[in-house]
């Protein structure tokens, strides 16, 4: 029976019966082997309370009734009219923004800024169910040595690290701090050390410590027990040369400009709230440049894959938890809990057990 998973709101989840819908013209019809479990999930659908269910939330309109999920990563089942790019059997990921293709944001690969923009599994059906129906335009090829559990990790979660810190122009010279140590930000940890940097990670709970310093960095630091500039400059002698918080926190967005030193670059990525900042102390005295970093384009989407497969970069021991589609509300308790890493579900028994990327060579 296909299935397809439902938020009623107050962090319930429900399985219900799906629809298999056939690929129209330019659409193809994906059987979904792997859909990670995203942050946004959590802020904008399954912590809802049923009374809000349906309200845009910061730059989303939400359809409540879409199947949700936006990590989608499956085999081809079927194309429709129109699609030469694409074939049966075809292992790919969907990129979750479907932008006009025609205005000047879409051009340039700025698909979330698209007045015209649809976001799979928000406004339009996504991946939790067993088979999604995508425009063959937002669907990019997965290479063979990467798990489906890994190319769904990357269709959002680790691709907005990987983005972010190729803005932030990370090299080997850079030491880098990560706050906030979920998907996004235990990605970011691989990446970075993937780069050559040294990485300091920061984040409140041990488990997510012990994923980060099992993606290679350096130092972690739980930001209750200790001033973080002061453990950074002393290691260091300078403070981080780049900064990156995933966590969305007022207090750790503070520590984390306190802790980039002069001439530092931070990338906001984290969302929501605010931060009440010192701007002549924290960043005019020290020159630095900060940006904020949403999501990112198709056309680096399959450059994200191949830079995964061709380095491989151990993004497959950062999902630690596979669920099967029935058990979802265990996945959701689990992600919401913060205190693991990547959670995926899996939709048709289908999904390969290759999530650790060396184990598969
Ligand atoms: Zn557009
Ligand atoms: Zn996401």
């Amino acid at each position: 029976m296909s299935k397809r998973l439902f938020f009623p709101g107050d962090r319930h989840v429900e399985v219900l019966q799906g629809t298999d819908r056939a690929a129209g013209r330019g659409e193809v019809t994906i059987r979904i082997d792997a859909a990670g479990v995203c942050g946004s999930d959590l802020h904008y659908l399954y912590r809802v309370p049923e009374s809000e269910r349906g309200k845009p939330r910061l730059g989303v309109t939400i359809n409540p009734d879409a199947v949700p999920g936006h990590e989608p990563a499956g085999t081809v089942l079927s194309i429709g009219e129109g699609v030469d790019t694409l074939a049966p059997g075809d292992r790919v990921i969907v990129h979750h923004i479907s932008g006009c293709g025609m205005c000047d944001w879409c051009l340039r690969d700025l698909p979330m800024h698209c007045a015209d923009k649809k976001t799979y599994g928000f406004d339009i059906d996504g991946a939790f169910a067993s088979t999604m129906v995508a425009k063959a335009r937002d669907v990019v090829k997965v290479p063979d040595d990467v798990s489906m559990p890994v190319a769904a990790y990357c269709a959002c979660g680790a691709g907005t690290a990987y983005n972010a810190l190729r803005k932030l122009q990370v090299t080997s010279a850079d030491t880098v701090i990560i706050f906030g140590l979920g998907p996004v930000g235990l990605a970011a940890v691989a990446f970075a050390q993937d780069f050559g940097a040294r990485v300091a990670a920061v984040d409140i709970s041990g488990e997510r410590r012990d994923l980060a310093k099992a993606a290679g960095a350096d130092l972690v630091i739980d930001p209750r027990d200790t001033d973080v500039a002061t453990v950074v400059a002393e290691w260091n002698g300078s403070g981080a040369s780049v900064g990156l918080d995933a966590s969305g926190n007022a207090q750790a967005r503070h520590q984390l400009l306190d802790a980039v030193g002069v001439l530092g670059r931070v990338a906001f990525v984290g969302e929501g709230g605010g931060v009440q900042i010192d701007v002549s102390e924290q960043i005019i005295h020290k020159q630095l440049t900060v940006i904020g970093s949403w999501v990112f384009g198709i056309s680096e989407l399959g450059g994200i894959l191949q830079y995964v497969s061709d380095r491989r970069v151990e993004l497959g021991r950062l999902v630690t938890d596979v669920f099967d589609i029935d058990d979802a509300a265990d996945a959701f308790a689990l992600a919401d809990g913060a205190a693991n890493g990547k959670v995926v579900i899996t939709m048709n028994g289908a999904a390969d057990s290759r999530t650790n990327h060396k184990a598969s060579q």
